[in-house]
C-alpha cells in the first residue's frame, strides 16, 4: 500500500481525491517544501548539468 510521502501513513489511492497524499493538507505542506527546495538549491541544479558524473557520486 502506498505512503503518503508527507506524514508517512498507508493511503488508499482509490479513496483518496488528494492522492498520492493522505489529504489536501499534506499536498500543500509537500508543494512547500518542492517550492522551497527549488529556491533554495539552484546552485546544486547547475551543477548537475555541468557535470554529470558529479551528480551520480552525490545521488
Ligand atoms: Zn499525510
Amino acid at each position: 500500500m502506498p505512503r503518503c510521502p508527507v506524514c508517512g501513513d498507508p493511503i488508499e489511492l482509490a479513496s483518496t481525491p488528494a492522492a498520492p497524499f493522505c489529504g489536501e493538507r499534506c499536498r500543500t505542506i509537500d508543494l512547500g517544501r518542492w517550492l522551497g527546495e527549488a529556491y533554495s538549491l539552484p546552485e546544486t541544479r547547475l551543477r548537475e548539468s555541468d557535470d554529470p558524473d558529479q551528480a551520480v557520486a552525490e545521488e
